[in-house]
């Protein structure tokens, strides 16, 4: 098996229930969030979490470089406001932390908006270099910039600043990409042709290269190409369409690595897992 397909599952009750119920819907990858999301504090893992959550990790069979824990949306890099910014610097840091104390190497998380504020240059080199000062705190995880739909003034969905803010971070080994599938149909990119596929991760290979690809969120978008507007869609009902997903299914360059559904409806994820597995 060389696909690696879960979904972004639950972790309420404790990180441990992740596992459990990724393992429900024969996953085998997972994403979760290691703290409370909508919070700018949360209290740090205790030792016996971190046990509980590493022996399930093994006894049910999953590997931690299948596991992409996802960052708070609160945390904007970019945030031209200092407050803000210094908020989002240290949830930041206490996101890469949890994960190294997990033993997990990723942390995928959204690049930033400039809030109309900043121009998107001042954006993406701040970015960089809070992504920097995180590395240099941490060990063994690397940052994950997620390509975004270009929603008001979120930065990363053009595949040029994703590369700028590459370009700003010192350490390489310790950044990496992951595509949304809805988010890049949604920024421009068409694919739901053929043609549109392949022009898609061309660029994506010469501006970025898929050296840097780490995962995939795999979603199917409620609105059109082009839309700048970020709503996912359960796979199969939405403008990527059927045969969107049997191309990516056979194509090798999406192989080990987490592929993350964060499709609407958690009842049908087992449904949506077996159904890529048949394609
Ligand atoms: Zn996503
Ligand atoms: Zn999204």
């Amino acid at each position: 098996m060389t696909k690696y397909i879960g979904a972004h599952v639950s972790a309420s009750g404790g990180l441990g229930n992740a596992v459990l119920n990724a393992e429900a819907i024969g996953a085998n990858a997972f994403a979760l969030f290691t703290r409370n999301q909508r919070s700018w504090t949360s209290k740090p893992l205790s030792a016996e979490e971190i046990h509980t959550f590493q022996q399930l990790v093994a006894e049910r069979g999953f590997q931690p470089q299948y596991i992409l824990p996802h960052d708070s949306y609160l945390i904007n890099l970019g945030s031209p406001d200092e407050e803000n910014l210094i908020k989002s610097r240290n949830a930041f840091l206490d996101e890469m932390t949890r994960c190294q104390q997990l033993g997990l190497t990723m942390l995928n998380f959204h690049p930033g908006s400039h809030l109309n504020k900043i121009s998107e240059e001042e954006c993406l080199d701040q970015i960089a270099r809070e992504v920097n000062l995180a590395l240099s705190k941490t060990e063994g995880v690397t940052a994950v910039i997620e390509n975004t739909a270009g929603q008001g003034s979120n930065l990363g969905w053009r595949f040029e600043h994703i590369r700028r803010i590459i370009d700003g971070i010192d350490d390489k080994s310790r950044v990496g990409v992951c595509i949304d599938t809805c988010h890049t149909l949604a920024a421009g990119y068409d694919l739901s042709t053929e043609m549109g596929y392949q022009f898609c991760f061309d660029d994506f290979d010469n501006i970025i290269g898929f050296q840097y690809l780490r995962a995939i969120h795999l979603n199917d978008s409620k609105k059109n190409a082009g839309s700048h507007v970020d709503r996912h869609e359960t796979l199969g009902n939405g403008f990527l369409g059927n045969g969107f997903f049997a191309r990516f299914m056979h194509d090798p360059r999406f192989d080990n690595m987490p592929i993350i559904l964060e499709t609407p409806d958690p009842t049908r994820w087992a449904q949506e897992i077996a159904w890529l597995r048949s394609l």
